[in-house]
Formats: C-alpha cells, structure tokens, sequence
C-alpha cells in the first residue's frame, strides 16, 4: 500500500550535462521502516540515484528528465535539499564529508541547522547520538579532520541524525573501512532503524555487508535495475553470489 512507503522513485531518467544519459529508467521503494540496499558496481549510478532523490544534482550538471519522486507521500521532485531535510529526508554523502576544522561536537550540531525546537532538545539530542556512538563521545572534543576515517563516517551519520530524519541516504558507508569498523557502523545503523524508526536507502559496493543488514535490495548495472527482492533472496542467488558476492 502506498501509505506503507516512504519514498517511491518511479521510473526516472537522469542525463548529465544535457547528454550523458546514466539513469535509463530507475523506480525503487523504501517502506517505512525499512533498510533497503542499493548494490552495483563502481559507476552503476547509485550516487546518481541518490543525488537524484534529494536533489543535489545541480551542481554537478546533471538533471532529472523523466519520472517523479515521492518522499513520506507528497511529490518532492522539485524541492531544494534544505527543505527536503525538513521534510525529514537527508543524505549523508560518499567520502564522509565531515567539517575537518571543527570539532565532533560542533560536527553534529551543525546537523541541526533546520531546527527550530530550540537548545534543551538538540543538546539532549546530542547526548542520545552520543549514547549510540560512544566512541563520538570520547572523540567529541577532537578536530574531526585528526579522527579516523570510521570515526568520521560515524560523525556524518550523527549529524544527520540530529535533523532527526525519517529517512537516512546513506553512500557507500563502509568506503575505505576496515570490515569491523563497517561492521560496527551497520550495528549502529540497525539500532538506529529499530530504536528510533529511522528507515534507510543504503547505496553499497559491499554487496555481502549490505545484505546483511538490509530487509530488501535492489541492483543497479548501467543506470537500470536487473533485479530486486529481499535480501535473503538476494543472498541466495546463483547470479548474485556468482557476480556480487565472490563466490561462484
Ligand atoms: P560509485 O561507487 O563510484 O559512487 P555509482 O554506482 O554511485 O558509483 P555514479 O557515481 O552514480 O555511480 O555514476 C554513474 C555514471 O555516471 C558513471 O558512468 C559516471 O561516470 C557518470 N557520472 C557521474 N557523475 C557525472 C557527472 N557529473 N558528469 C558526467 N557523468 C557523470
């Protein structure tokens, strides 16, 4: 049912610098409460995917020219990144992106930019995200730029907590990170998801990682989905394990 889905990207086309078609017809949903991973290869278009959906395309030259987005039942395909993050909607961009000169601390209240519930609720906030990171709270003093790179991935997961999101786009998490670092990262995603209902559109290169965690996958090869369906299907696929997984 629709009312069951978050977010409904229906059949869009995305073309770069007015000729470069990347996204070929992409649709894909996220009920509420889900994990759903976005898989494929390097260049597959899953950052395109994801830019696509909150809006950040622009600066990259690149443009929606077909299809519709659905965000929490209203049509958000014209809605500019801030007032999708109101709306409830945030991405937490590939390569971590933290303010390197400024403290965890200052990090994640810097994710709290769109509030206007005032300073009680971001900093009790604050302590929650705190308490599902504990290692920010060790690290909370530090310059993030000295911070580890899973330290950082935490960071930028923190600070989009605290615009208390309904939905989380997350790129490429584990990039660069030793798999029990990643492995920490995705426990503190699903807690995230169970605890506090935040649901999530997981774009991953670590195929095996990703379905572990997510309830429902899709795979993208050059701008098209091939397949779809729950993880423990995905998982048990000949081709998936064959092409995605290692294992043949
Ligand atoms: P990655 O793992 O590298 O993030 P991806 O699956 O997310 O891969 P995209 O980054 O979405 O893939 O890229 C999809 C395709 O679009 C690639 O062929 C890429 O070269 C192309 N592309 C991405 N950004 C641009 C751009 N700004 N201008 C032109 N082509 C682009």
């Amino acid at each position: 049912k629709a009312e069951d889905l978050v977010l409904c990207v229906n059949n869009i086309e995305v073309i770069y610098d007015h000729v470069i078609l990347v996204l070929k017809g992409v649709s894909l949903n996220v009920s509420r409460g889900g994990i759903v991973a976005l898989l494929g290869a390097n260049g597959a278009g899953k950052t395109t995917t994801l830019k696509a959906i909150s809006n950040l395309l622009r600066a990259e030259r690149g443009e929606v020219t077909k299809g519709s987005i659905e965000f929490d039942g209203e049509r958000v395909d014209r809605l500019s990144p801030n007032k999708l993050v109101r709306r409830g909607c945030i991405q937490v961009l590939e390569g971590r992106h933290c303010f390197g000169h400024l403290t965890i601390e200052e990090n994640l209240l810097t994710g709290a930019f769109t509030r206007r519930d005032g300073n009680a609720a971001i900093r009790r906030d604050l302590e929650a995200i705190y308490d599902y990171f504990p290692r920010l709270k060790q690290r909370r003093t530090s310059m993030a730029g000295y911070t580890s790179g899973g330290e950082q991935q935490m960071c930028a997961i923190g600070r989009a907590m605290m615009s208390r999101p309904k939905m989380i786009l997350l790129d490429e998490p584990s990039m660069g990170l030793a798999p029990q670092i990643v492995e920490e990262i995705f426990e503190i995603v699903r807690r995230l998801n169970e605890t506090e209902g935040v649901s999530f559109l997981l774009a991953e290169q670590n195929t095996n990682m990703a379905l572990k965690y997510a309830t429902y996958g899709y795979i993208l090869e050059t701008g098209r989905v091939v397949m779809d369906g729950p993880a423990s299907m995905l998982r048990e696929n000949e081709d998936v394990k064959e092409f995605y997984l290692g294992v043949s």
